[in-house]
């Protein structure tokens, strides 16, 4: 199992997928490590992804774009600034690349 911390490099909480009432995002967002994400990357780190649904594009941190481009499938789900809330990613996810039509997760 590749190391895991959340976004600023603290271990993971028990709590942290807890919701903001106020943002709609998770108290605390997983990455891999920054040694694992060291390691290399199979993906180009892209910090932008659109949201099919409703057009918007969200911008994330470093650690969480270099988690999606060191391992694709890492995450489930992703946030949506605009909806203000997650939906999933993968192949049959609803997240596009900004500027591309490559899905989000895969
Ligand atoms: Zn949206």
């Amino acid at each position: 199992m590749p190391k895991t911390t959340l976004t600023d490099g603290s271990p993971v909480t028990p709590d942290h997928r807890e919701i903001d009432t106020q943002t709609g995002m998770q108290k605390g967002y997983v990455v891999l490590s920054e040694d694992e994400r060291a390691k290399g990357f199979v993906r180009p780190v892209r910090q932008s992804y659109r949201h099919m649904k409703c057009g918007g594009v969200t911008t994330m941190g470093r650690a969480l774009a270099e988690t999606y481009a060191r391992q694709p499938n890492f995450y489930s789900g992703t946030f949506c600034a605009i909806c203000r809330t997650h939906f999933p990613v993968g192949a049959n996810g609803e997240f596009v690349w900004d500027g591309t039509d490559e899905r989000v997760g895969i």
